[in-house]
């Protein structure tokens, strides 16, 4: 068995594998040189304090200490015909068997002039690289507005940063929140001194070797010792290429995380799986929350190990509650279903500029997702009204 990407995704499938009978050996490659570690605190404390692996590292499960990690060398290339995967080291390695979990990778812009003070976030190296440029006082630019983008404009506030963003969207947060919580998320980053240049986005980095300030389309230029680009993602899967594999946005996978287009046993999970779900109705979607990894992972390990052990694999619908969070200040934001997916939206409790819950309705009319700020007890009630609408 091989699992390709040493991420929570890979994890949880190892797990999920013995959980459901697996009893094989298990070979996970990953090209970080670290095993799986939590990712949503690299935009958040371990961006302001400076976590380490060990803080940050998933407790290793007794079923999955057998595993054997190959870490620090990416995969290359699939092939199908020989059943191989060969790395970046140059190894080759068998698979009867094939998990594809290599997640995602910020997207970069082709943005001309000089590229020190440049960065992305996606690793725990990339979080000390960060960390180690922001100092007190620093012009920080963050290209995006986003939930990176803004949890990233948040950290470096209270690190002592002056944060500019900049974004083609009107709003901040708008396509996951919607115009008016993405409005009221404006108004407490503009309180707490980010400065927002919405429909805007960054042309060239002025400086010598190091940028000293960036351009925008508008021809304003803004200071910046640090950049961040937050303008979303872009699917680990070149490497799978010319496999007859569907890759159109991420891996294409059935209601089981089985690759479409191959007979061999080959599964997606995680942040690169392109995949049903019955709160996507008719279409399948690469979800990019903590939760996912999981809820596939978890998928994918019992229907491989049934395929492995001839039993019968699961032939019911996957349904499993997108669910996200966001720490930003001191607001903490909670998001269940798909709001980016709604037509419209009602706030059902407090006011968007405080404590608040909004529903989220489809052009159907049906609730699609809720979002509560500062509410965590509250939203219980309307994520189980939300679910049982689901259900029935
Ligand atoms: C800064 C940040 C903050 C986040 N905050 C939140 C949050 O608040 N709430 C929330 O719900 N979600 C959040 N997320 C999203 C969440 O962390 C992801 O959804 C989750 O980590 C995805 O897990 P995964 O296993 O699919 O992918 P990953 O965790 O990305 O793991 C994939 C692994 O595969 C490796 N890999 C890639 N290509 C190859 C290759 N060719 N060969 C070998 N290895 C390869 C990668 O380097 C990586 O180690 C955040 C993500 C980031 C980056």
């Amino acid at each position: 068995m091989l699992i390709v990407g040493g991420g929570l995704g890979g994890l949880r499938t190892a797990e999920a594998l013995r959980t459901n009978g697996f009893i094989g050996e298990i070979v996970i490659v990953g090209d970080e040189e670290y095993q799986p570690y939590n990712r949503p605190p690299l935009s958040k404390e371990a961006l302001s304090s400076g976590l380490s692996h060990d803080e940050l590292k998933f407790r290793q499960r007794d079923s999955v200490a057998d595993v054997t990690w190959i870490l620090g060398s990416a995969a290359e290339k699939l092939d199908t015909d020989t059943r191989e995967v060969t790395l970046a080291d140059g190894s080759v390695h068998s698979f009867d068997a094939l998990v594809i979990a290599t997640g995602i990778r910020p997207r970069v812009l082709p943005i001309p002039g000089p590229t020190q003070g440049l960065h992305t976030l996606r690793t725990l190296n990339d979080a000390h690289s960060l960390k180690a440029a922001i100092r007190p006082g620093c012009n920080v630019v963050i290209i995006g507005s986003g939930f990176i983008g803004c949890e990233l404009a948040a950290t470096a506030t209270a690190l002592g940063a002056q944060v500019y963003v900049v974004s083609l969207d009107d709003q901040p947060m708008i396509m996951p929140m919607g115009a008016d919580l993405g409005a009221a998320m404006r108004k407490r980053h503009e309180e707490k001194g980010v400065t927002f240049h919405l429909g805007h986005t960054v042309t060239r980095f002025n400086g010598g070797t190091h940028i000293e300030s960036v351009t925008l389309d508008s021809g304003e230029t803004l200071p910046a010792d640090v950049v961040v680009e937050a303008i979303g993602s872009v699917p680990n899967t070149e490497w799978l290429r010319d496999n007859g594999l569907n890759l159109d946005n991420g891996v294409l996978v059935d209601s089981n995380m089985r690759a479409v287009g191959s007979d061999l046993p080959i599964y997606a999970v995680g942040d690169a799986a392109n995949h049903p779900n019955r709160f996507y109705g008719d279409q399948t979607r690469r979800i990019e929350h903590w939760n996912m990894p999981t809820e596939t992972g978890k998928r994918a390990g019992a229907a491989l190990a049934a395929e492995l052990v001839g039993s019968k694999v699961p032939t019911d619908e996957f349904f499993a509650l997108p669910a996200f969070w966001s720490d930003q200040y001191e607001f903490q934001l909670q998001s269940y279903g798909l709001p980016g997916a709604a037509s419209t939206s009602k706030v059902v409790s407090g006011e968007v500029d405080g404590p608040c819950i909004v529903e989220y309705f489809d052009s159907t009319n049906q609730i699609c997702g809720v979002i509560g700020i500062d509410t965590v007890k509250e939203l219980m009630p309307y994520r189980r009204k939300f679910l049982e609408s689901m259900q029935s």
